[in-house]
């Protein structure tokens, strides 16, 4: 428990979440917190879970008043007391008895939270397990272990796979990179140089540090852009990162709207982000709107051949996060050997950053930062080369043994004309 206060002879507890809402856990955490309390000695006159307010808009000093939300939960906590007392009893059992409890893995290894024993369960999980299948229910892929099924090899032909799972189960057993000629081709034809590759970064802090934001609003801070004049131009590297200290988002959304000037289509790996970001600063700073809405205009996404499985690589194990589609695409180019290597680590560093006084800390995160966010743009230079060539030698990537499927193996449910729209 957080917080225990005293207040009229009575005594109130606040549990403080860094979340927005209440959810069956927080309940759950709440009530094992009432049992205990109560059952020391000490009773509570209400229990209540704070969260942040994200309807809060900070202009100037902080308002916490406003920043947080006290909700009872006392009501739903007591309707919990007979499963609280009922699990400490069994989990008392477990405790006391000398033998291993035999449990499979399952969803609870994920969920509420990340089992610390996962180092231990999940050791003996065979390379190309059911469970790395993206597309299919947790619960279901659990069942399917649990009964035997363990790797991709022993799923029964009758199984119902739908096609998207098909393309996986395939390509994992025979190793093979499927590529949809005519889909990845329509994809192609919307692409046009000059080309940018562009990548932002950014902060969410959960108590706004600057006026005019919410908590947990997306702050960018920096941007990289890769620029390719044509198609066998060299890339040419521009970036802005910046200072601590300041709101960034003027100086970000100005130095964006110069960098970006010359026309060109501009390639992003998951466009959502990027847009919506866009379309914030756009609602800050009204006099850039027409030179925002340029750049949105021209905004392409390369993650659609991926996700739409218009290429497909096994290496990718079903997913189409641009860390899984690069190390299958263009080896040799990995986040491994950098100090900040996600997006995440990214945000902290740069947050850190605000108070950092060490000036060689600050130089060193600094270039941190720019080799991560570089290589992210670099990342889609390399994918679309090898997109490119795909096409262009009628061929897959082929290394390591692994060869091209012809579109027609595989029919699955995509809407041609959507895409093409989207892009148009
Ligand atoms: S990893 Fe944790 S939750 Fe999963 S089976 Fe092992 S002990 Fe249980």
């Amino acid at each position: 428990m957080d917080m225990i206060v005293k207040r009229g002879g009575a005594w109130y507890a606040y549990e403080v979440k860094s979340s927005t809402r209440i959810t069956p856990t927080y309940i759950l955490d709440a009530a094992l917190q009432y049992y205990v309390i109560c059952h020391s000695g000490l009773d509570l006159a209400d229990i209540s879970i704070v969260n942040v307010n994200t309807d809060y808009e900070r202009q100037g000093k902080l308002n916490y008043n406003e920043l947080f939300k006290i909700s009872s939960v006392r009501n739903e906590v007591m309707q919990k007391q007979d499963f609280v007392r009922d699990n400490l009893q069994r989990l008392l059992d477990i405790a006391g008895d000398p033998n291993q409890p035999s449990v499979q893995i399952g969803q609870q290894c994920f969920s509420p939270y990340a089992c610390d024993f996962m180092g231990t369960c999940w050791k003996a999980i065979p390379e190309n397990s059911v469970l790395n299948l993206n597309g299919v229910a947790k619960g279901e892929l659990f069942q399917l272990y649990n009964n035997g099924i363990k790797t991709l090899d022993e799923i029964p032909l009758s199984y119902p796979l739908n096609k998207q799972l098909k393309l996986q189960v395939e390509c994992g057993l025979s190793n093979n990179v499927h590529i949809d000629r005519e889909g990845l081709g329509k994809f192609m034809d919307t692409i046009h140089y000059p080309l940018y590759f562009m990548d932002f970064e950014t902060i969410m802090p959960a108590v706004p540090v600057f006026d005019k934001t919410h908590p947990y609003q997306h702050i960018p801070f920096q941007f990289s852009i890769h620029f390719k004049e044509t198609k066998n131009a060299e890339p040419v590297h521009v970036d802005f990162l910046a200072e601590a200290g300041t709101d960034p988002r003027r100086q970000f959304v100005e130095e964006l709207i110069r960098q970006t000037s010359v026309p060109g289509d501009i390639l992003t790996y998951n466009a959502t982000f990027e847009r919506s970001i866009l379309i914030q600063l756009k609602k800050q700073f009204p006099a850039y709107a027409d030179a925002i809405d340029y750049i949105i205009y021209r905004i392409k996404d390369l993650m659609f051949p991926f996700e739409n499985k218009l290429y497909y690589h096994p290496l990718m194990k079903g997913s189409y996060s641009i860390k899984n589609v690069l190390p299958a695409l263009a080896g040799g180019i990995d986040y491994e050997n950098l100090r900040i290597g996600s997006g995440s680590v990214a945000m902290t560093a740069f947050e850190n950053l605000q108070s950092e006084t060490d000036l060689y800390k600050i130089a060193e995160t600094r270039d941190a930062l720019k080799a991560y966010c570089q290589l992210d743009t670099l990342a889609m230079v390399k994918i679309l080369d090898v997109l490119e060539h795909s096409l262009a030698n009628n061929s897959g990537i082929n290394k390591g043994g692994v060869t091209e499927l012809v579109a027609d193996d595989f029919e699955f449910d995509r809407d041609g004309q959507q895409f093409l729209e989207f892009f148009a």
